[in-house]
């Protein structure tokens, strides 16, 4: 079977945000799609690409990761991301001819499967490079703190100073959620953090690899120390045989759900679509809280779903080209869908 490459990104999903911001938000995203594409065009692999995606997301100050990212309720950067490689197992004819007592046992081969990923950063401008780096260059696949921004160092990742990353727009909005929280102080709600924007990207490349990653800035008035599902494989990101996955909304209901894993497995019996929107609203029914999800299964069919207000979501495949979508809950996505709006 061909396998056409396939590459998806999400900008977070969340509240509507500024209108005079959209049009920057849509750049973005197709810049950072553009960025992954090139990779899978040269015939790249889709780790690669997904890495160059969020990298791209990272860079920009309208996302909430990397430069940009939203802040503590303290007014300080905490990042977290991770990454996830699949590769598919060799084929059946291909295990039985180099073991044949396995094949005889009906033994099943499993994709190979690699992860990293990095909490509550605070000095380097992509966190996504450092998630790669633990998977590369450490036996472990968590790494947080000092010894996280340690290892940046061993492998070549620049680090800057925690203000760097504040732009005057995440300083503006944490005064705008301080506020808010005064306002509400007292009443049930006053506590819980805001917004959302994390970036994600998944893709399935030619030799059939699946991979994911996510990098966040975290939700706005987090306490400090606070991890969310960015930083958490199987629930802010994940790949394995049948696809791969990434989230966004609010971490800790992603969590709970194992929000990336459950999606990717439940694509060995359904389509990405459909799965995407059971997984969403098993996630709501849990906890009552908003996230969404984007998919790429291992035929290269893109799906996601959300219960926000919007998300962004930017696609290339290299048989229909680039997508952007300003989605609305239940719309879909993929080959032949509906002219983008934004
Ligand atoms: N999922 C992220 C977190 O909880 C936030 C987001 O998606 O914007 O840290």
């Amino acid at each position: 079977m061909r396998i056409t490459p396939v590459l998806i990104a999400h900008g977070g999903a969340g509240g509507r945000g500024p209108a005079a911001e959209r049009p920057e938000r849509r750049r973005g995203m197709l810049a950072a799609v553009q960025a992954g594409a090139e990779i899978l065009r040269a015939g790249g692999g889709a780790f690669d690409a997904v890495i160059a995606a969020v990298r791209a997301l990272e860079d920009h100050p309208l996302f909430n990761a990397g430069l940009g990212s939203l802040l503590t309720i303290e007014g300080t950067v905490e990042m977290d991301a991770s990454v996830m490689v699949a590769v598919p197992p060799p084929r059946r004819a291909a295990v039985a001819a180099a073991n044949p007592r396995g094949a005889a046992r009906g033994a099943r081969p499993h994709a190979e499967l690699r992860a990293g990923a990095v909490a509550g950063i605070t000095r380097v401008r992509n966190p996504i490079l450092l998630a790669r780096a633990v998977m590369e260059h450490t036996p472990h696949l968590l790494m947080a703190g000092a010894g996280a921004e340690r290892l940046a160092r061993r492998a070549g990742i620049a680090l800057c100073r925690p203000e760097d990353l504040v732009t005057p727009r995440a300083r503006e909005r944490w005064r705008g959620a301080m506020a808010r929280r005064a306002e509400a102080a007292g009443s049930a709600a006053g506590g819980a953090p805001g917004r959302f924007g994390t970036v994600g990207a998944v893709a399935l490349d030619a030799r059939g690899v699946l991979a994911a990653a996510t990098s966040t800035g975290g939700v706005s008035g987090k306490l400090s120390g606070r991890v969310g599902d960015s930083a958490i494989i199987g629930a802010g990101t994940f790949a394995d045989a049948p696809g791969a996955a990434a989230a966004t909304g609010q971490g800790e209901a992603i969590i709970k759900a194992a929000l990336c894993r459950e999606a990717v497995m439940a694509l060995r019996r359904g389509e990405p679509r459909a799965v995407a929107e059971r997984a969403i609203a098993e996630l709501a029914a849990l906890s009552g809280g908003q996230a969404g999800v984007i998919l790429v299964d291992r035929r290269g069919r893109p799906g996601y779903a959300h219960n926000a207000e919007v998300m962004d979501l930017a696609m290339f495949d290299a048989a229909g080209g680039f997508e952007y979508r300003w989605a609305l809950p239940l719309q879909s996505l993929g080959r032949g869908a509906p002219a983008p709006r934004g």
